[in-house]
């Protein structure tokens, strides 16, 4: 897919108008987005990048892709795909992956078999578990968030993003052809570092520097130490919340449970967005 460029500031603005109108989450939601939903006014992310704080010493970072120009957010139209159509939009991105043929829970359940514009996605696990493992799992429509996000995530250099999980399987007990949310259904991950091609490191846990009550985006919004690391893991986490390529984005400034990874999420059938 082609598209032009334009600068950050101008997707910001883009981003902010939108957001001031559209955030507030609507409709039937679960208990943790239920909870959030008060937080959602607050935490709605404009300005990917202005207001952290910079010091002179840190250069601008790079320009961004207009992934979302005030159309229908990504996401939104990630959340509306069925099987069929969503694999489609892989292959016609050329999208590395191979269909699962059942997992449970997911509607469409794929393994990335290699970078997305030059971006790995993958856990920790040796390279022979990867294959098998259920947590390498992923819904083909967070696949299509991860496509552009990776894209976003190329021009900080980043190579690969170490995660925890996406899928974790529903329980036992859960019916079959039921389709699940969050992880249990592949539509969110764990990501805890971003190695970069020179393999230095972004760490959410050692560098993202917020502390839980914080806001995580937007005027007045930043790390509490401005290291160039801070910076940039908050520009990755702003960039994507004002491109709206997740629907629920949680950082260390949610809770403590996510001191350690960011979880971005796909939440199909839903109008908000989440980022905090
Ligand atoms: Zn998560």
């Amino acid at each position: 897919m082609t598209r032009g460029h334009r600068s950050a500031r101008d997707l910001a603005q883009v981003g902010w108008q939108s957001y001031s109108r559209s955030s507030m989450p609507i409709g039937g939601n679960g208990p943790v987005v239920g909870a959030l939903a008060a937080l959602a006014l607050a935490c709605a992310a404009p300005s990917a990048h202005a207001g952290f704080g910079a010091p002179a010493a840190v250069p601008d970072p790079p320009p961004v892709l207009p992934l979302w120009l005030g159309g229908e957010a990504p996401a939104l139209r990630y959340g509306r795909l069925d099987r069929s159509g969503c694999e489609a939009e892989l292959t016609r991105r050329s999208v590395p992956f191979v269909a699962v043929d059942q997992a449970r829970g997911v509607l469409a359940p794929v393994r990335l078999t290699g970078p997305l514009h030059g971006v790995t996605f993958r856990t920790g696990l040796p390279r022979a578990q990867r294959a098998t493992s259920p947590w390498e799992i992923v819904d083909c429509r967070l696949a299509l968030a991860l496509d552009d996000f990776a894209m976003q995530l190329a021009l900080h250099d980043v190579a690969q993003v170490i995660h925890f999980s996406v899928y974790r399987p529903p329980i036992q007990s859960w019916p079959a052809g039921k389709l699940a949310s969050r992880h249990p259904g592949a539509l969110a991950i764990d990501a805890g570092s971003f190695v970069k091609k020179d393999g230095t490191t972004l760490e959410v846990e050692r560098d993202f520097h917020g502390h839980i009550g914080a806001t995580t985006c937007g005027a007045g919004a930043g790390p509490d130490t401005a290291s160039p690391q801070a910076i940039e893991l908050r520009h990755i986490v702003c960039d994507a919340a004002a491109s709206r390529l997740f629907n629920v984005m949680l950082t260390p400034d949610y809770n403590r449970p996510h001191r350690n990874h960011f979880h971005l999420e796909v939440t199909a059938g839903v109008k908000w967005f989440v980022v905090h």
